[in-house]
């Protein structure tokens, strides 16, 4: 339900059409209905990095990434239309199941940073301990994403703008006396008028690229769609696993879609079909199975998934939403100096910069 505040209405550009430019518009909206939200958006579909598709190969709905959400994540559960929470994560190991995740420690920080554990910045560290703690059992549990990512999130976010304009790419910008007078697009050149605010809720490259911002080193994640003939079952029948000796670290069981996420996965060597042969085989042997026939699968892997999370990476990060534009402010999971590159910090992000 939108909290509506009153004050003078505004016209606000947003430009990125991700999780971050997207929150922004409601946050934007609760501080005056009368706020006039224009996003623009390179892509021809909002969702940036976080977005459900039809998939013809397998016949169903993904995601692009199976998204992981925490019970710590309110953010994220305040806009979701009721997320559904499948239990605490139990880790897999020599045949049988581990849920103490404190002796994970290495592969969780893996996880939640897509960053090698020993590469983690310790501001980061901190950061994710501070959230958690104390570690009760409903901050730690875990919803993921079903192939709704677009009709939870997406979806009933972009209501919150006035107009959206897809494929539309920024690609210079005019500034005058401070301020940003001109967005140039690939399609249109937007004068911005001298009571108008920007929200620039791009990834961390094309910020980089456009407003010469800092360079960022990034990190890939891949992510393995199965389309089984029957729905499978995990070991005592959880829905979700992690599987720390295995290629992939989390498996996740959607009705008849198993879903396999690795991290930090840039140095993988097998290519689309190995890889999936080879999680394929893994998966069997988590209930004891002999490799049966491959089923269909769809392999997704995301060069540049997240920023790098280490110190050097974190500390090229901003202290604070704002730039050297007086009418600019800035959001994007990247922006959150300490914060994990996640969903929560991109709609934290957004009440940062609304604000
Ligand atoms: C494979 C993968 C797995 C992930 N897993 C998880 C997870 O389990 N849990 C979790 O919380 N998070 C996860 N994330 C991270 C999460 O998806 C991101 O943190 C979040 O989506 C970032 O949102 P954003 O709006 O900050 O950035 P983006 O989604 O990158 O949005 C930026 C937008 O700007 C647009 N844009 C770029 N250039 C221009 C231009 N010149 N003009 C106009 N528009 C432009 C882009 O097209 C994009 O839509 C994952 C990400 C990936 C890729």
């Amino acid at each position: 339900m939108l909290r509506v505040m009153s004050g003078k209405a505004l016209t606000y550009h947003i430009i990125g059409g991700g999780i971050a430019g997207l929150a922004a518009a409601k946050f934007i909206k609760e501080k005056n209905i009368k706020n006039k939200v224009v996003l623009y958006e390179a892509a021809a579909k909002l969702g940036g990095r976080c977005f459900s598709f039809f998939d013809a190969g397998l016949d169903r709905t993904i995601d692009n990434a199976t998204h992981v959400i925490l019970g710590a994540n309110k953010g994220v559960i305040n806009l979701m239309n009721r997320p559904e929470f499948s239990g605490k994560a139990k880790f897999f190991e020599n045949g049988t199941i581990n849920g103490k995740f404190w002796n994970y420690k290495d592969f969780i920080l893996l996880s939640v940073f897509n960053t090698k554990a020993d590469e983690v910045a310790p501001s980061l560290i901190k950061k994710l301990a501070f959230k958690l703690f104390p570690f009760l059992p409903n901050r730690l549990k875990i919803c993921y994403s079903k192939g709704d990512l677009t009709s939870k999130l997406i979806e009933p976010l972009s209501r919150y703008t006035d107009e959206i304009k897809l494929s539309h790419k920024l690609l210079d910008f005019t500034a005058e006396n401070d301020k940003i007078s001109l967005l140039t697009f690939n399609k249109s050149k937007v004068p911005i008028a001298p009571q108008d605010k920007i929200i620039c809720a791009l990834d961390a490259a094309n910020y980089s690229r456009i407003f010469s911002g800092p360079k960022f080193e990034f990190n890939e994640i891949a992510n393995i769609f199965y389309r089984t003939s029957t729905p499978l079952t995990l070991p005592e029948d959880s829905k979700f696993i992690a599987t720390p000796q295995n290629t992939a670290d989390w498996i996740f069981i959607n009705d008849d879609i198993v879903a396999a996420t690795i991290s930090n996965s840039a140095a993988l060597t097998e290519g689309d079909d190995e890889l999936a042969r080879k999680i394929w085989i893994e998966i069997r042997a988590l209930n004891g199975l002999k490799p049966a026939f491959l089923p269909s699968y769809r392999v997704m892997r995301y060069k540049q998934a997240t920023i790098k999370q280490d110190g050097k990476n974190n500390r090229l990060r901003p202290c604070s939403a704002n730039t050297k534009f007086k009418n600019m402010k800035l959001a994007g999971d990247w922006t959150m100096k300490n914060w994990p590159c996640c969903l929560e910090a991109a709609i934290q992000s957004a009440k940062r910069a609304v604000k």
